[in-house]
């Protein structure tokens, strides 16, 4: 009897212990699944895009599905160190925590009221933004294309109320391989083949001059009253990071004052600290950075910003103005249902006090100048890269190939394989453009896994 209820129990534990065992089992064959199974491999994830995505890029045969910091992953666990930042978007580094936590926190409160309604989040940032950059108003938009839109749209509208232009007969100076992006407008004046063929007709209205040359520029100006804009990137930043001389932007902005015309400045990439101040142009900003005063200030007419107002995290994007040209804009002459959108307003200030708080545009000028050093240093002994140009932490080298080559491309693919993602841009450049929260020590692994790279393309 004893022997039997004893028996009983055991039978009863190992029953116990054998279907834990295979719930044990089960629930691992399932996180299996999950991890393993459904996570698609780099090669599947490319073959999607293919197969159902248009064809309207080219990039880099790399699948990332993390980032953190400088850092980003790919889908089999690699690692890189991410030198571009989505063109500038991510200067305040992937996924900073500040950033996310004020965009979630929106985002279980209130995302979106159209500007049908007022919300408690967009003034707030416009008051923010523009004592940030020194502006008497703000009109904010989703992405850089539609804010260079706008900005076209209010110097359009301020040509014919305040200038006093015959309607239609206004004229924007735009420069020769700009990149303001991907609209109908935009591309009308473009001189990239690829970006423009075949999208005519073209939109009317804008005179092409040569980028960084100051006589081009008064010439377009002079007998010319129908003018009333000109568009400019401080720094050309798509066509190849073109530094143009020390004074033009002064310079122009003189010529523009003198001949009663808007200077515009496309700052979508090149603002927001990248340049190693807080504007490529300055203006009258709130920037830390003591080797401002160095330069002279430009104070745009008109600013235009994106990409790293949101940290890349949300698309934003926003026009500045001072009072006697934003008003101009009147009710129902422009607008978007998601610009200035709660969750686009609250990660936007989050983002601008990142750059503040952390000295962005500080890192950003120490740093860019170590880089430079840096790699000049390498550049010297080497046959396979020209030079090295740029400011702050957006800078280009310059390869030694033709420009139909393929060398600027195969470096960035062993850049890859050595666990750093760059792109090249125009003809044989390769753009460099870390998170601006890199530190020093980071930048120095960059630099050695940069030359190391180059080193194998030496001929
Ligand atoms: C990226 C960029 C744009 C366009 O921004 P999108 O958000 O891609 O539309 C405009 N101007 C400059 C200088 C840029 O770098």
């Amino acid at each position: 009897m004893v022997i039997l209820l004893a028996k009983r129990g055991l039978i009863r534990n190992v029953y116990i212990i054998s279907m834990v065992n295979i719930a044990f089992w089960a629930l691992t064959l399932i996180y299996f699944k999950m991890a393993v199974l459904d996570q698609l491999t780099s090669q599947q994830a490319i073959d999607l895009e293919n197969k159902y995505g248009a064809h309207n890029y080219h990039p880099l045969p790399v699948v990332l599905n993390r980032g953190e910091g400088v850092y980003v992953w790919d889908v089999e666990g690699k690692k890189y160190y991410d030198f571009l930042s989505a063109y500038s978007a991510v200067n305040q580094g992937h996924c900073h925590p500040k950033i996310i936590s004020a965009m979630v926190h929106q985002a279980q409160t209130l995302t979106l009221t159209s500007r049908a309604f007022h919300n408690d989040m967009l003034g707030k940032f416009e008051k923010f933004a523009c004592e940030f950059f020194g502006f008497d108003k703000l009109l904010p938009m989703n992405t850089g294309a539609e804010a260079v839109e706008t900005a076209i749209k209010i110097c359009r509208k301020w040509a014919y109320e305040v200038k006093g232009i015959d309607e239609n007969e206004a004229q924007i100076i735009v420069c020769e391989n700009n990149f303001h992006g991907r609209t109908t407008t935009i591309i009308s004046f473009s001189n990239d083949p690829v970006a423009r063929k075949n999208f005519g007709p073209y939109t009317k209205g804008f005179i092409k001059i040569e980028y960084d040359n100051l006589r081009a520029l008064e010439n377009a100006l002079k007998n010319n009253p129908n003018v009333s804009g000109f568009l400019v990137e401080p720094i050309q930043g798509e066509a190849g990071v073109y530094v143009p001389s020390e004074n033009y932007l002064t310079k122009a902005k003189a010529l523009c004052e003198a001949h009663n015309v808007l200077f515009i400045a496309d700052e979508v990439q090149t603002g927001i600290a990248r340049t190693g101040r807080l504007l490529a142009t300055c203006g009258h900003c709130s920037c830390e950075n003591k080797n401002c005063s160095n330069t002279p200030d430009v104070k745009p007419d008109i600013l235009i910003l994106g990409k790293a107002i949101s940290g890349g995290v949300y698309p934003v994007s926003a026009v500045l103005a001072n009072d006697a040209i934003m008003n101009v804009i009147k009710p129902g002459n422009h607008g978007s249902t998601f610009g200035g959108n709660p969750v686009a307003a609250a990660v936007a200030m989050a983002a601008l006090e990142v750059v503040r708080d952390e000295k962005l545009a500080q890192n950003a000028f120490e740093l860019g100048n170590l880089f430079r050093s840096e790699l000049n240093k390498y550049i010297k002994t080497s046959n396979i890269v020209q030079l090295i140009r740029g400011k702050g932490l957006l800078n280009a080298i310059v390869i030694n190939d033709g420009e139909e080559s393929d060398t600027a491309w195969n470096i960035c693919l062993a850049l890859r394989d050595n666990g750093l993602l760059a792109k090249p841009t125009h003809g044989n450049i390769i753009r460099f453009a870390p998170p601006l929260i890199m530190d020093k020590e980071q930048l120095l692994d960059c630099v050695n896994i940069i030359t190391k790279t180059l080193k194998k393309f030496e001929k």
